[in-house]
């Protein structure tokens, strides 16, 4: 399997090569130049005998179908994380609610959606460096989740360091302490004093400082990404729509070839491109629902055909993973239902004038696969709050606005009648001030302007609550991050990120 730009392509390449340098030409970003195709059989395949078939099962024998030119090895290494670092045996656990099914995406080491690509992902792309004899940095700016999640995947791998920068007041308490608390030697953790937009452009800026690239170059460090623009994230945000289609099929909630829909909380469209790719390789999927928080992009451009960023700035929600503006992973989308010349000139123009428009046609084809819809907080913390109480299932924020979506485009008859899930991004101890609050009932229907006021609970209290008040236990990673060792707190202005980088490579 050969992948080529978005933008144009200079040359095909490998996906190894696409893992370790993952920037396409001209802007662009990598996308398989044609996607495998899957039918009944193959499904029937994983039906027949599920009660010997895992997870791995079915993530290995997509890898194989994206012919991925590693080693069966390294692939065996890769998904052995999945047995090892995650505590459900199924991976990703399906729950059963009164009206649809959950699958939950977290039950990695972070807590969070981002453990399910990036567990695989760094042992993946530590062993290329080794076996290229390369090393690699990676940046990774972060508003929560990622930061963790990469940090954990890298921790004491070989040929690679990582900095990690994140907004010193802009995390949640678990997530900060997630950081701060990692001890391997090769990773820094950077509390920056500025928000998240000064944490990602201080980034930006420092991949086109020359005294930066000569450190770099002179040091024999290469750069890579571990953002979900990195395809080698994608592939594994494909296998779970697989598996938890098989895994209906196999409790015989559905019939083989039934069609089902999927509901996603997104944010870079990540998760979502996964489910597009999958139903796009044969998976009987439906409508693909994408669930935004007020930072409502997607769903203006799902919904009017319109990407606007001029009148727009970024609201801080209790869904923070979701709140982004230029969501990345789109561009792959465009591409694939417009070709390289459309996805150029639209993807210029929102670039020069924040602003694109598609034709009527263009977004007839979006929403033959895609419809969307979107949730203020108070509508979250309500879904929440309901949940808890008559089913006895605690939804994270996140989550919470993918249950909304299902809830009220069912409703207004936008969905039929195909079984639906609603994927889970997180569990609820890593947002349980949120979470605490939407209980409580406090701050129901407010619309958060004073975020900060709602850091009067602290996370060890909040879950203490929680854990007091449900029938809910929060994990030992997560109790035990309140008596860890802080070991990894740098907090620093934003002039000083690139001597800090530079003083850690040099040594
Ligand atoms: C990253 C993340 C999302 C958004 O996923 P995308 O793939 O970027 O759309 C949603 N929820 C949580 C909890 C996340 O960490």
């Amino acid at each position: 399997m050969k992948f080529i730009g978005t933008r144009g392509t200079d040359e095909k390449k490998s996906f190894s090569e696409v893992i370790l340098n993952p920037a396409a030409p001209n802007g662009g970003l990598y996308v398989p130049e044609k996607l495998p195709k899957i039918d009944e059989r193959y499904l029937l395949k994983f039906f027949d005998d599920m009660n010997t078939k895992t997870y791995r099962h079915i993530a290995r024998s997509i890898l194989r179908k994206f012919k991925v030119d590693l080693d069966d090895d390294l692939i065996e290494k890769s998904l052995y994380t999945y047995l090892r670092n995650f505590d459900h045996e199924d991976v990703v656990p399906l729950v059963r609610l009164k009206n649809f099914y959950v699958a939950e995406l977290w039950h990695g080491p972070t807590r969070a959606f981002k453990d399910m690509a990036l567990q695989p992902f760094g042992v993946i792309l530590s062993k290329l460096a080794q076996q290229r004899g390369e090393n690699y940095l990676i940046l990774a700016a972060t508003s929560g989740d990622t930061g963790p999640a990469t940090l954990k995947t890298f921790e004491n791998r070989e040929n690679i360091k990582v900095v990690c920068i994140y907004p010193h007041e802009g995390t949640s308490e678990v997530q900060k302490l997630q950081m701060i608390t990692t001890d391997a030697k090769n990773e820094k953790v950077l509390g920056i004093l500025g928000d998240f937009d000064d944490a990602q452009s201080a980034l930006k800026n420092l991949l086109k400082d020359e005294e930066f690239k000569k450190t770099l170059q002179e040091n024999d460090i290469k750069l890579s990404a571990a953002n979900s623009v990195n395809f080698g994230r994608i592939i594994f945000q494909i296998v779970y729509h697989f598996w938890s289609y098989i895994r209906l099929l196999s409790d015989y909630e559905i019939e083989m070839g039934e069609k089902i829909d999927v509901v996603i909380p997104s944010g870079n469209f990540g998760n979502a491109l996964g489910a597009y790719y999958a139903k796009k390789m044969g998976l009987p999927i439906d409508k693909i629902v994408i669930a935004s928080n007020k930072n409502n992009v997607l769903y203006e451009l799902i919904t009017y055909g319109r990407y606007d960023l001029r009148d727009k700035r970024l609201i801080k929600t209790i869904s923070p993973a979701m709140d982004i503006l230029k969501s990345s992973n789109v561009e792959r989308m465009i591409f694939d239902k417009f070709g390289e010349e459309r996805t150029k000139e639209l993807m210029s123009s929102l670039e020069k004038e924040g602003y694109f428009e598609l034709t009527k046609e263009e977004l007839e084809k979006i929403k033959e696969d895609f419809i969307a819809d979107f949730a203020t907080d108070g509508e979250s913390e309500e879904i929440i709050r309901r949940y808890a109480k008559n089913e006895f299932y605690l939804l994270d924020p996140h989550t919470a606005t993918a249950v909304k979506a299902y809830e009220y485009l069912k409703e207004k008859g936008k969905l039929g009648d195909n079984k639906v899930i609603v994927y889970s991004t997180a569990e609820w101890t890593k947002f349980a001030p949120s979470i605490y609050y939407a209980l409580t009932g406090e701050d129901v229907n407010r619309e958060i302007a004073e975020l900060e006021e709602r850091s009067a609970i602290s996370d060890k209290d909040a879950i203490a609550y929680i854990e007091a008040h449900l029938k809910e236990k929060a994990p030992e990673m997560i109790l035990e991050l309140f008596n860890k060792e802080i070991t990894n707190e740098n907090i620093i202005p934003k002039e000083k990120i690139k001597e800090e980088i530079i003083e850690f490579i040099k040594n």
